[in-house]
C-alpha cells in the first residue's frame, strides 16, 4: 500500500510538557484510520502537527518521499495537499456558502473564479449543500455549516482529509447528517484521518483505529480486534469507560 504521510518519530513539547512521545505512524492512500482516545491525550495536536498548524518538537513528516520538515521544503504547498475540517466549522462568516468554498481555490491555487465555482459546486452536492449557495453561514444550522465546512475543503482537492472531532460541537439531531456525508466520503475511497468520540462510527467506517493515550499511540488495528479483542489493558479500560 502506497503511503500518502509517513511520520516518525514526531515528538511534541508545550514547555516542560511533552504531549506527543515519539509517534510512528503511516496512512496509506485510501484508507480510513481514526483516532480515539481521552480528552488531553494529543490526538487534535497530532492532527495539527501533521498540517503544520503546530510545529512538531522533533521527528519527520514523509511526504511523497521527502522529509518536509528539512528545512528545504515548501510547507505551504504540503499543506495545500491536507484538507481540515475542525470542530468548530471556522467558516467565513461574511462570506456566503459559496464563497466559502471558492476563496482558498483561487487566492492558494489561483484558479479561475468560473473553475473554483464549478469545483465548489460539485462538492457542496456532495456533502447535499448545493441549493444553499447564497446563504451566509448564520443562517445555516451547525450540521449544515460542518457539511460546507467538509465541501470547502474538498474542493481543495487534498491527498487526505483530516477531521477533528467533526460532530463533537453539533446538537445531537445533527450529528447524523455529518456522519452520513462522512461515511459516502469513506466509502468512496478518500483517504481520511478522523479524531472522533463516536464509537459505532469508528468502528462502522475505518480500516484501522488509532488508540491514543498520554502521548504515544498505546494500540491500534483493525475495528473489530480494537474494539472486540483489545490487547492492552488501558485500552480495555477506556472503551469501558466509553461503550
Ligand atoms: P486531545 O485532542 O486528545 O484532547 P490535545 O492534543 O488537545 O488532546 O492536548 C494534549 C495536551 O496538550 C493537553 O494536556 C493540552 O492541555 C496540551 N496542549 C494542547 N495545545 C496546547 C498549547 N497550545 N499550549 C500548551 N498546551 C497545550
Ligand atoms: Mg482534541
Amino acid at each position: 500500500m502506497e503511503a500518502v504521510i509517513d511520520i516518525q518519530h514526531i515528538s511534541k513539547s508545550f514547555g516542560q510538557h511533552e504531549v506527543l512521545k515519539d509517534i510512528d505512524f503511516t496512512v496509506h492512500k485510501g484508507e480510513v484510520v481514526s483516532i480515539i482516545g481521552s480528552s488531553g491525550s494529543g490526538k487534535s495536536t497530532l492532527l495539527r502537527c501533521i498540517n503544520l498548524l503546530e510545529k512538531p518538537s522533533g521527528g519527520m513528516i514523509i511526504y511523497k518521499g521527502e522529509n518536509i520538515l528539512d528545512g528545504k521544503h515548501n510547507v505551504n504547498s504540503y499543506r495545500t495537499k491536507l484538507g481540515m475540517v475542525f470542530q468548530q466549522f471556522n467558516l467565513f462568516n461574511n462570506h456566503n456558502v459559496l464563497e466559502n468554498c471558492t476563496v482558498g481555490q483561487m487566492k492558494v491555487l489561483k484558479r479561475s473564479r468560473e473553475e473554483a465555482e464549478k469545483v465548489s459546486m460539485r462538492y457542496l452536492k456532495v456533502v447535499g449543500m448545493d441549493q444553499y449557495v447564497n446563504a451566509k453561514p448564520k443562517q445555516l444550522s451547525g450540521g449544515q455549516k460542518q457539511r460546507v465546512a467538509i465541501a470547502r475543503a474538498l474542493s481543495m482537492e487534498p491527498d487526505v482529509m483530516l477531521f477533528d472531532e467533526p460532530t463533537s460541537a453539533l446538537d445531537p439531531e445533527m450529528v447524523g447528517e455529518v456522519l452520513k456525508v462522512m461515511k459516502e466520503l469513506a466509502e468512496s475511497g478518500l483517504t481520511m484521518l478522523i479524531v472522533t468520540h463516536e464509537m459505532e462510527f469508528a468502528r462502522e467506517v475505518s480500516d484501522r483505529v488509532v488508540f491514543m493515550d498520554k502521548g504515544v499511540i498505546a494500540e491500534e488495528g483493525k475495528p473489530e480486534q480494537l474494539f472486540n479483542h483489545p490487547n492492552q489493558e488501558r485500552t480495555r479500560e477506556f472503551l469501558k469507560r466509553t461503550l
